[in-house]
Parts: structure tokens; C-alpha cells; sequence
């Protein structure tokens, strides 16, 4: 078994990015990502603060907004107006989720499309479903990156997703077949999952369940990226039972240190495709 080691994949990905950063602003351009955080949920404190970190290390600007949990939609909605109009402004983030009963729907849809770095909008979406230039979803781009650092060829395999969200599962779903896999998307509904996920050569667990991959799952040489958060007595791990899994597949990622330091670097890559976009 070979382990991914999803922060030197993302580091090597933000040494390309500095690069081109670096280059943008010769040119006068000055990649810039605006991060909206409403509320005082702790983890969603912790992202922004790591996604602000990570744009400044590579050079990208950095605008945040704090807003406490009494702002209303319209507040936001004005906020990212003023970012859509502002030239030197190339994503705009609203970190998830918003507090209870501010409707998330109506407040990302007000984030231009051309600078929806996360890829979420119906006009990203529809782009990424018809194989056209858009913003694709950041996780399931790092997840294709993981794949692709492996130096194995994804064309022809056999690919199973458990989870369809769409956030990770579906997008990750058509990226995949963009990259010519045979892909079966697999949820609650699904009968015999265990048989499904037994026939991948690529297995993705996108779930949201602790430890919920066991070895009976997984052929024998298969490729496990786990997407999974979560948390067991305050100790974070995966959708993928790690210990038990890990003899039995070619490769496979570890939580922590896997998928998710990917999504981070993905999402300064969006933010520097767009500015190179607005540069043209
Ligand atoms: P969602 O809750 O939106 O989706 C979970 C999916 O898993 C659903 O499609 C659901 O099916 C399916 N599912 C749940 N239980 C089962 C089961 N027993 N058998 C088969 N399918 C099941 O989660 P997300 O996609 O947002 O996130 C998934 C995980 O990835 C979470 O742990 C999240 O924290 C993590 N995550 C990690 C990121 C990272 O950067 N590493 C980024 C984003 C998410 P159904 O549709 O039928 O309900």
C-alpha cells in the first residue's frame, strides 16, 4: 500500500500556483479573493482563517467579512454586489453554513458567476455538465489532482463514489467521466453497496460516516480516496476505516492530511484561473 500525501500533492500544486501568481502581477494583476464568514461557528472560523492564511503564503490577496449571526440576507447579498462590480476582486467565497434561517440559496446565487471560485452556481454546474470552461467544485478537482499524483491512469478503470452531493459526489461523478472512468454513483438507496464498491478500481468515500469502508468492501489493489470528515472522541477521521482497509488497496489517502488540504490549494487555483480570465 502507498499512501497519498495530500499536503506535499497541495504543496506542490501552490509552488505552481506562487509561480503564476508572481507572474499575474508583473503583468499589473493582483489575484484577490474575498471570504465572507457569517456567524461564529468554530470549524467554519477555522477554514476561513486557513483559506486566508493559504491565499497570503502564495502571494493572493485577501479581503474578509465578518458579519455576527443577526445579519440578514440582504446585508450579505449588498456586501457581494460591491465585490461583482469590483474589478480587482476575482473570487468571492461565502463560507457554509450561514446561520439558521438565512436562505443560502439566494445568497450564493448573488455571487457573480465569473467569480464563483467554488464552483457551486447553477451556470458552473451546467458548464461542468456540458464539458465547457466554468469554476468546477474544489474537492472533487483535488480529488482528480490525488488521483492524477499517483502517476496511474484513471482512463478505462472502474469508479465508484459513494455519496451524491453536490459538493463533492456529483461533480466528482462527472470529472471522472471526463477522464474516460466506467463511474457508478452509489447513496442511501443503493442495494448491495458492499458489491458495488467491491468491483471499483477507483473508490471514493464521500459520506459523511465515520469508519463506514471496512476491507470487505474493497478489491483487492484498488485506489480509496476518503473525502470524509468527521469527528470520534474529538479525534478527527475518515468515511475509509484506514487500519483495515490499507493492505488491501494500491493506494489510498489518509484523514487528516488527505483530500482536505487539497481543497484548500484547489480553491487558490480557481482564484488565480480567474484572475488570469480577467487578465485576458
Ligand atoms: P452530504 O451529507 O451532503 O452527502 C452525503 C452523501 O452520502 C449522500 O449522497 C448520502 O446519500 C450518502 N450516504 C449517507 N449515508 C450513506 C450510506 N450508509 N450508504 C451509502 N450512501 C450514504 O455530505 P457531503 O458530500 O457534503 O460531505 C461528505 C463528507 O465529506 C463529509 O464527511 C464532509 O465533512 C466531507 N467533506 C470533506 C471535504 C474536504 O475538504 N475534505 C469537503 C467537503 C466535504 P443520500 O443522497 O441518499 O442521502
Amino acid at each position: 500500500m502507498k499512501l497519498i500525501d495530500g499536503k506535499q500533492v497541495a504543496e506542490s500544486v501552490k509552488e505552481r500556483l506562487k509561480a503564476e501568481v508572481a507572474k499575474l502581477k508583473e503583468n499589473g494583476v493582483h489575484p484577490c479573493l474575498a471570504v465572507i464568514l457569517a456567524g461564529n461557528d468554530p470549524a467554519s472560523q477555522v477554514y476561513v482563517k486557513n483559506k486566508i492564511k493559504t491565499a497570503e503564503e502564495l502571494g493572493i490577496k485577501s479581503l474578509s467579512f465578518t458579519f455576527d449571526e443577526s445579519v440578514t440576507e440582504e446585508q450579505l447579498i449588498e456586501v457581494i454586489e460591491t465585490l461583482n462590480a469590483d474589478a480587482t476582486v476575482h473570487g468571492i467565497l461565502v463560507q457554509l453554513p450561514l446561520p439558521k434561517g438565512l436562505n443560502e440559496e439566494r445568497v450564493l446565487k448573488s455571487i457573480s458567476d465569473e467569480k464563483d471560485v467554488d464552483g457551486f452556481s447553477a451556470y458552473n454546474m451546467g458548464q461542468l455538465v456540458l464539458g465547457r470552461e466554468g469554476f468546477v467544485p474544489c474537492t472533487p478537482l483535488g480529488v482528480i489532482e490525488l488521483l492524477k499524483s499517483t502517476g496511474e491512469e484513471i482512463s478505462g478503470k472502474r469508479a465508484v463514489i459513494i455519496g451524491r452531493s453536490n459538493i463533492v459526489g456529483k461533480p466528482l461523478a462527472l470529472l471522472l467521466l471526463k477522464e474516460n472512468a466506467t463511474v457508478t454513483v452509489c447513496h442511501t438507496k443503493t442495494k448491495n453497496l458492499k458489491e458495488v464498491s467491491k468491483e471499483a478500481d477507483i473508490l471514493v468515500a464521500a459520506v459523511g460516516r465515520a469508519k463506514m469502508v471496512t476491507d470487505d468492501m474493497v478489491k483487492d489493489g484498488a485506489i480509496v480516496i476518503d473525502v470524509g470528515i468527521n469527528r470520534v472522541d474529538g479525534k478527527l477521521c475518515g468515511d475509509v476505516d484506514f487500519d483495515n482497509v490499507k493492505e488491501k488497496c494500491s493506494y489510498i489517502t489518509p484523514v487528516p492530511g488527505g483530500v482536505g488540504p487539497m481543497t484548500i490549494a484547489m480553491l487558490m487555483n480557481n482564484t488565480v484561473l480567474s484572475a488570469k480570465r480577467s487578465a485576458k
